[in-house]
């Protein structure tokens, strides 16, 4: 199944089942009932790069044990952590529910009664489906930032899926092609259509997903001039993570957008949603990928070095800080240099 299929159907709050239906549906999970399954009954709990995670499986896990799920959770923690300098929150609870066939998804993440996922999955999922998954990687980053107002999804929507394949791709787990590739084919499905109203005020998947990462696409190159290339849109999302804590906290959009612009002196976040949220902005998406040197030959994204942008583009998917102690600390852990501690068998 595509991406925007995928991305139409997980959300932090949301679930929608098929493309046609309004925006959005709440889903019928009760977050409350989840919080006590884990809390009552997680089999598998570890730490890792400053977190905490208690895992609960449901369903019959057919080839799909414990020890595959374990893989797969480190897998997307290690490239979550690495973007963020550490896991985005202390205490994380994920109740996986196997299911039939070989599907990923849906997803939900909630942050109250506390930061957790419930994540379906089929049973007869390969290893190189775990291998490639995103969905888990995209639950994860909702845990980094605080929860919003409602109307404003698409700013932490648009967050998760502007930083998922980045994340991925700092870490090596994919080739920085397909960070772009993601900008070039579906980006501009989050351009404001005819009767737009801002991203605050048009609930539509595309706005919501493609319009909000458009927003923090927009953010990365404006804080990269504004600083001379001395600041980037993860040291301000880092700043926004370790000042709110994560998505156990509920903050507006305007003091999520301070605390990221002071981390780099600029008023970039905010002055971005002040000119996006309540008017329909078409944004000028070629010729940011033409600064940053991207192009499509023939199905292929190629790079071009001497485009003023290039030096942003190699950095945006290069490891920020690789020597930093907590990068360091967490990749020596997932690389396997550090016994791995557990709490529980
Ligand atoms: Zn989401």
């Amino acid at each position: 199944m595509n991406r925007r299929y995928f991305l139409q159907m997980i959300g932090s709050l949301i679930v929608a089942a098929q493309p046609s239906r309004p925006a959005f549906a709440r889903t019928d999970d009760d977050p409350e009932d989840i919080y006590a399954r884990l809390k009552s009954s997680a089999e598998l709990h570890f730490s890792m790069c400053g977190g905490t995670l208690s895992i609960a499986l449901d369903g019959d896990s057919g080839p799909l044990d414990q020890h595959r799920v374990e893989a797969w959770v480190r897998r997307s923690a290690a490239a979550v952590s690495t973007y963020f300098g550490r896991f985005p929150v202390e205490q994380w609870g994920l109740l996986v529910t196997r299911t039939e066939g070989s599907h990923i998804g849906p997803a939900t993440t909630w942050g109250y009664p506390g930061s957790i996922t419930r994540l379906s999955v089929g049973r007869d999922v390969s290893d190189e489906a775990l291998r490639d998954d995103w969905v888990m990687v995209h639950e994860m980053i909702h845990l980094a930032l605080p929860r919003v107002p409602l109307s404003s999804e698409w700013f932490m929507e648009g967050n998760a899926t502007y930083v998922e394949p980045i994340a991925r791709a700092q870490l090596g787990q994919i080739p920085p092609q397909e960070v772009w590739r993601w900008a070039v084919d579906a980006m501009p499905k989050g351009q404001p259509q005819q009767g737009d109203e801002g991203l605050d005020h048009t609930h539509t998947w595309a706005r919501t997903y493609w319009g909000g990462a458009m927003y923090w696409l927009l953010a990365e190159i404006a804080i990269y001039k504004h600083s001379n290339g001395k600041y980037s849109l993860q040291d301000a999302l880092r700043a926004i993570n370790r000042a709110s804590g994560g998505n156990t906290a509920y903050w507006s959009v305007a003091q999520t957008a301070r605390v990221g612009d002071t981390a780099v002196k600029s008023d970039v976040l905010a002055s971005l949603y002040d000119q996006l949220k309540d008017r329909a902005v078409s944004v000028d998406l070629d010729g940011m990928l033409r600064q940053l040197g991207i192009s499509e030959e023939a199905s292929v994204i190629r790079f071009d070095d001497r485009a003023p942008l290039a030096e942003l583009r190699r950095s945006i998917t290069s490891l920020r800080n690789p020597n930093g102690s907590s990068t360091k600390a967490c990749m020596d852990e997932n690389l396997g240099k550090k016994p791995i501690h557990r709490d529980k068998p």
